[in-house]
């Protein structure tokens, strides 16, 4: 039975007291998105395998060992969506949004499922943030795409952030690093992780992102991408650091930045917290020119970027960066007597329709416990309707936080609850 009351491993419940922060963190991240002409879309929780499969790459660890896969009862096989990429990817083609003014700005804020082993800020299912910009190559888009989520972590207050960017170039600059990369490797070959073994004939380039500890020490001194990127890569990536060094914005190039999903190209970037406890790494981003042709359009550029919204929530509340949330209630009605219980009920409906929360007893509680749940309640006035207020249409509006009360027409409460509001 214990399963019936414990939900699976690595989910979460947001519960009242959580969803009012999720909602504001949502608020701001769409007003910022607004600001930068992003526009929301909503694909679906799974898509066919196969898109994952070639838009995220199977030489993923997401890929090899994180998604949730199943056939469905028709036979087909079905992914939960692992990150938000390749449905927005699949999308801008199925609906060909391509037609319209491009480039393509789209956001998202959506559940996303992965079989990893579950901590503080890593979960089977999370959430992201994201955003992807489809149809424009130069670096203009890769400096304003950096900049969106720069302005929704400063906003949001996210202490200690960090930004690292680096450019891993394009499939002409890596056929070369690929194999400076191979001759580097191979002297150590044996030692390798299994998965690392495959990537070494498949994608070299992935080995740099193994999480296994001997293949991180076997990285140590490897060759690094950019070292050998072409011109026009390193073209775009200076571009790019002229546009954030003119816009002020703060980073660091860090050349050991790989990122987890295959078809990324030229730049990459993250942003790190350096708060402990919260998995560094907030936002992961970066330009995958290839995916578009990958999954069957022609060749478009683009550039997204997610953001763990648990461990933006993680990081937030260790520094206190939330602000003062509630939903508690406008008004409280308590009623004494049968007459003033019917009379409350449409009086109540009333003034929601005009704007004002409002909450009354269900319990048939005495006056004493009215009070004692509207304290327990947080709100923020309270008014006592009996015989005598109902026949005179009058009543004392009581201020909980101050103890005043004021004597007013019904029939202006609403008014008189808003201006002090
Ligand atoms: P990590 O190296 O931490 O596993 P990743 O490279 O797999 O991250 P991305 O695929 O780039 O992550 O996803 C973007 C962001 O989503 C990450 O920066 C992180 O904040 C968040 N994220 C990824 N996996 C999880 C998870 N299992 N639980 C919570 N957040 C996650
Ligand atoms: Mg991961």
């Amino acid at each position: 039975m214990r399963m019936l009351t414990k939900a699976p491993r690595g989910t979460n419940d947001i519960i009242p007291a959580e969803s009012v922060k999720w909602r504001y963190i949502e608020d701001v991240t769409g007003k910022i998105c607004k600001s930068y002409g992003f526009k929301e879309i909503r694909t679906p929780l799974f898509e066919h395998t196969e898109l994952f499969e070639r838009g995220v790459g199977d030489t993923t660890d997401v890929v090899q060992k994180e998604m949730y896969t199943f056939n469905d009862k028709g036979g087909r096989s079905i992914t939960l969506r692992p990150e938000g990429t390749a449905g927005a990817a699949r999308a801008y083609l199925e609906r060909n949004l391509y037609a319209e003014a491009q480039p393509t700005k789209l956001y998202y804020n959506i559940s996303c499922y992965r079989y990893e082993k579950p901590q503080a800020g890593r979960l089977r299912e999370f959430h992201q943030f994201g955003a992807e910009c489809y149809g424009a190559k130069g670096p203009a888009v890769d400096a304003e795409m950096i900049m969106l989520a720069e302005n929704v972590l400063t906003e949001l207050k996210i202490p200690g952030i960090k930004l690292n960017i680096n450019s891993i170039g394009c499939p002409t600059c890596r056929a070369e690093y690929n194999r400076a990369l191979r001759e580097y490797f191979s002297g150590c070959y044996d030692e390798l992780c299994d998965t690392c073994k495959s990537r070494y004939e498949k994608n070299p380039l992935r080995i740099l992102d193994c999480k296994s500890p001997v293949c991180k020490k076997l990285c140590e001194g490897a060759p690094m991408l950019l070292d050998y990127i072409c011109e026009e890569c390193s073209e775009h990536f200076e571009g790019l650091k002229k546009y954030l060094d003119a816009s002020h914005v703060p980073y660091n190039v860090d050349p050991t930045i790989v990122r987890g999903l295959d078809y990324y190209t030229k730049t990459v970037f993250e942003f790190k917290t350096t708060l402990e406890g919260t998995q560094g790494t907030v936002c992961g981003g970066g330009r995958y020119d290839g995916l578009i042709e990958e999954i069957g359009g022609s060749p478009t550029p683009a550039i997204g970027f997610a953001m763990g919204m648990e461990r933006i929530l993680l990081a937030m509340e260790a520094a206190g960066s939330l602000p003062e949330l509630d939903e508690n209630p406008d008004l409280f009605v308590a009623t004494i007597g049968g007459e003033a219980d019917i009379f409350s009920m449409n009086f109540i409906k009333n003034l929601r329709q005009e704007g004002i929360s409002a909450a009354r007893d269900y319990l048939d509680r005495s006056l004493k416990a009215q009070m004692k749940y509207a304290d327990k309640l947080g709100a923020r006035f309270s008014l006592v309707l009996g015989e005598t207020e109902v026949n005179e249409k009058r009543a004392k509006l009581k201020n909980m936080t101050t103890g005043e009360t004021k004597e007013i027409d019904l029939c202006d409460i609403a008014k008189a609850i808003k201006e002090e509001l």
